[in-house]
């Protein structure tokens, strides 16, 4: 999706290191993190929040690659967040799953 951040990230517009990737999302370190570990976990496939969100599926391999990114990364305790639409702080319009470690 054109001027979508999370989308230039993973077309390699914007660079940025991925601490994660599978076929149906990538993982990068927050650029302003809000804990000592922020890592979103971003889907390849630009769907705008979960309110749009209708492959469960999909939903399903995010959570999955949360496991494999806090086994990779150490994290045993730490929170998830998605924020979903912009009342409630969604800034980037690209559905992603915070995870907050401290
Ligand atoms: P949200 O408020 O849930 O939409 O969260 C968007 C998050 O994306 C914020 O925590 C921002 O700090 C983060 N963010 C924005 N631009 C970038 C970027 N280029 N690289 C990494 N994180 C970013
Ligand atoms: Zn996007």
């Amino acid at each position: 999706m054109e001027n979508c951040i999370f989308c230039k990230i993973l077309n390699k517009e914007i660079p940025s290191k991925f601490v994660y990737e599978d076929d149906y999302c990538f993982a990068i370190n927050d650029i302003n993190p809000k804990a000592k570990k922020h890592i979103l976990v971003i889907p390849k496939k630009h769907i705008e929040s979960l309110a749009q969100a209708d492959d469960m599926e999909l939903i399903k391999k995010l959570f999955e690659a949360i496991k494999k990114i806090n086994i990779q990364e150490n994290i045993s305790d730490f929170k998830t967040l998605i924020n979903t639409g912009k009342q409630a702080g969604q800034e980037v319009m690209h559905l992603h799953i915070h995870i907050l470690a401290d």
